[in-house]
């Protein structure tokens, strides 16, 4: 090598995005003897800090500077794939997020970064104690069939307490030793109970696997009513993975529907696959981290953030429930994993399958623009029918005073308890009352730092504020006109219809299931054994009990108030309100038995209704997304939220009018607002809302960025950047 190459060699710098605040790229020197390609993950200093990187591309200046400092080390692990590096430049330029942010999201697992440690654990000696308990037998009995194990997973496995094992480490029957590391886990097999399919799913299941067979990027719309079979098809598309020895991800909306998934997925394949939500445990989440950082086959499903593990070698990415608003991300990066999904399908050359029984109206616009190509099962699997749907119009067949489910409701309810069957009551309010106020004066309970009422929550002899988490005990007399005794509790949730149930049809075993009381997988896995096991009668439930469950002796589902969601106005109330009763009614005779949904409304002719009742789901949609092309709005153009908040009212609207007025005067530019946001008031924090609208080509976060680059504000004032939003409060 000549002189000169080598004083380039060891000049050489690298560009490297930091995970830590200010999150963006800096020039870094690669000291000799260290060999770095982009992708790779550093340790560079920050100040007096050591921090962690990823070297993004060559140094931006040619030849490094006094002020450029070394990088300190490189992991000894592969690097981020270039799609994944891609990924992480789209979302922050499109969600207008400092790229290290997003970064962090992908290196969200510090343990999977150490170098791997070889763990202790128990052998056995040989030698036997005199007397062997039943605890001890199991003990040495997991240690002949697994080999040398560590301490957790012996007392799991033996269901022992760790005492029993140290007592026999003590006596010299076991031995600490260092063992092998985690041991491959065992593959999925395609072949391990291969589904009989219909016809109508065959045929899906065909194009499935053929897209993923050829490596097919593109987005595919499996559009199937309730209970058409959508997981045993796309289960296909994921045995098609497996077979190129690729890696498969499937996103589901909610964590408490992860562990009926996982089951429905072993029986098909006869291994568990990866999980990854906010619940795992320590030691899975670096395993499958580091799995998917592996060149090894394997299934992974999780909530959202599973889209930024490092795959090495994805071949296909399902979003299961497409239309499910929890896909949207609120805080932090505020981003969409269903559209993620897609741009990440597109950088790593695989097929996303976008799944659901009432697509979004984006997705819906998208098949019909020829961008996504659509799959349909219009019809249930086997026996089983759509549910017949009936309205009752409470104008005319109110509820006697006092109650919330009408006679008619109530008769059927009583005749499916004479069958065996089981029903499900869905009130989409939490608490026992969402309001409470005093008969005396008027005076409503309102949380102190959020424009909202407090909610009454019996189970919890609390009021909450289901915004920020506030409570407080329920005042005896009224704070305003200090009559005593005075507070009523107005309308009904959840807790007040179990009373009234427990009261009139006080044979039925009944059991509640919303966020409050189902807090984990774990607790919604018991819920899902007790239904199944027909130890419940009437379940009542919030939107949690819309999504996915399957309770095949379930036939009738009551809605108790379906216009809750009409009101409102915003862009998506119609869209949702559909969404969620055709969810909820498709919950009702899911095998042999003939299910039915009673939808109570004090607007049966509103066309939700309608077309619920005459089961013409798309005519709604073709009226829905012509009304939002008249109205100019999205799927047709694009919106961009902001919110600007700050514990003073009049800095955060002085904040909120600079925007507006210093906004970008260019055509197809149009700004609404300030106006106060519908909680105007949110922990604290004063609200007010501005609304952005542009055509969908146009170069809209080059403008906002400039845009916004060039003001200043007080770190007083917060301003969130909201790309396509979802929520309008
Ligand atoms: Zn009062
Ligand atoms: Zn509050």
């Amino acid at each position: 090598m000549t002189a000169s190459l080598v004083e380039e060699e060891n000049n050489r710098t690298v560009s490297v995005l930091l995970s830590v605040p200010p999150s963006r790229l800096y020039d870094y020197a690669v000291p000799p003897g260290i060999n770095v390609l982009p992708g790779d993950i550093v340790d560079v200093p920050l100040g007096k800090r050591r921090v962690l990187g990823v070297v993004w591309g060559p140094g931006s200046r040619l030849r490094p500077s006094i002020k450029i400092k070394p990088l300190l080390g490189k992991r000894q692990m592969t690097g981020l794939s270039l799609e994944l590096s891609r990924l992480v430049d789209w979302v922050a330029n499109y969600y207008l997020a400092p790229p290290g942010l997003v970064l962090r999201m992908v290196l969200s697992t510090p343990s999977a970064l150490q170098e791997r440690k070889p763990l202790k654990g128990y052998r056995d000696s040989g030698s036997r104690p005199q007397r062997i308990t039943p605890q001890r037998a199991r003990v040495f009995e997991v240690l002949s069939k697994c080999g040398p194990c560590v301490l957790g997973d012996i007392v799991r496995s033996a269901n022992v307490s760790p005492g029993v094992v140290k007592q026999l480490e003590n006596e010299g029957h076991l031995v600490v030793s260092d063992i092998q590391l985690q041991p491959e886990s065992e593959p999925p097999n395609p072949d391990y109970q291969v589904s009989q399919l219909s016809p109508d799913q065959e045929r899906s299941a065909e194009v499935l696997c053929r897209a993923v067979t050829d490596r097919k990027s593109g987005v595919k719309l499996l559009d199937g009513v309730t209970g058409a079979g959508k997981t045993e098809v796309y289960f296909e598309a994921i045995a098609a993975a497996i077979r190129r020895e690729g890696q498969a991800l499937v996103l589901i909306p909610e964590i408490a529907l992860t562990e009926d998934w996982i089951r429905r997925f072993q029986g098909r394949f006869g291994v568990r696959p990866w999980a990854w939500h906010s619940e795992i445990g320590l030691t899975t989440r670096r395993e499958t981290w580091r799995q998917a950082n592996s060149s090894s086959p394997g299934v992974f499903v999780g909530t959202r953030s599973a889209l930024f593990l490092p795959f090495q070698k994805l071949g296909l990415i399902i979003v299961d429930e497409e239309h499910d608003p929890s896909y949207k991300q609120e805080d932090g990066v505020v981003y969409n994993a269903r559209d993620v999904a897609i741009m990440r399908g597109r950088f790593a050359s695989c097929p996303v399958i976008l799944v659901s029984a009432t697509p979004s109206l984006e997705t819906h616009h998208n098949v019909e623009v020829g961008r996504y190509e659509k799959l349909s099962l219009p019809r249930r699997f086997g026996l089983s029918s759509l549910p017949d749907i009936e309205a009752i119009d409470m104008r005319v067949n109110p509820p006697v005073a006092g109650r919330w489910i009408s006679p008619r409701l109530d008769q059927v309810l009583r005749q499916t308890m004479q069958e065996g069957s089981q029903t499900l009551l869905f009130l989409n309010r939490r608490g026992y009352a969402p309001l409470t106020l005093c008969g005396a004066c008027g005076f409503r309970i309102e949380c102190k730092s959020c424009s909202a009422w407090l909610v009454e929550h019996r189970e919890s002899s609390l009021l909450t504020c289901h915004h920020c988490g506030h409570q407080e005990i329920r005042p005896k007399c009224c704070p305003r006109c200090a009559a005593l005794d005075s507070m009523v509790a107005c309308g009904p949730g959840v807790e007040r219809l179990a009373e009234e149930v427990n009261k009139f049809v006080p044979e039925a075993r009944v059991r509640l299931m919303t966020s409050d009381t189902i807090k984990s997988g774990g607790e919604a896995k018991v819920l899902v054994q007790d239904m199944l096991a027909g130890n419940i009668d009437i379940l009542i439930g919030t939107q949690m009990v819309t999504k996915g469950f399957h309770f095949p002796s379930l036939t009738l589902v009551g809605v108790i108030d379906a216009d809750l969601g009409l009101s409102g106005g915003n862009l998506r109330a119609g869209e949702r309100s559909m969404q969620l009763l055709s969810q909820v009614s498709g919950r009702a005779g899911r095998e042999n038995k003939s299910g039915r949904a009673i939808l109570q409304t004090y607007v049966p002719e509103h066309p939700i209704m309608a077309a619920l009742i005459q089961g013409d789901r798309d005519k709604f949609v073709r009226e829905e997304l012509e009304a939002r092309r008249q109205a100019g709005m999205p799927p047709f153009n694009r919106l961009v939220g902001m919110i600007v908040a700050s514990a003073s009212q009049q800095y955060a609207f002085e904040v909120a009018r600079l925007l507006v007025r210093k906004a970008p005067v260019v055509s197809g530019f149009e700004i609404f607002g300030p106006a106060p946001a519908p909680i105007a008031l949110l922990r604290g924090k004063y609200r007010f809302r501005i609304l952005v609208r542009t055509p969908r080509k146009y170069g809209l976060q080059a403008l906002l960025r400039s845009w916004l680059d060039r003001l200043d504000w007080s770190k007083e004032v917060s301003v969130k950047v909201d790309v396509d939003p979802y929520s309008f409060t």
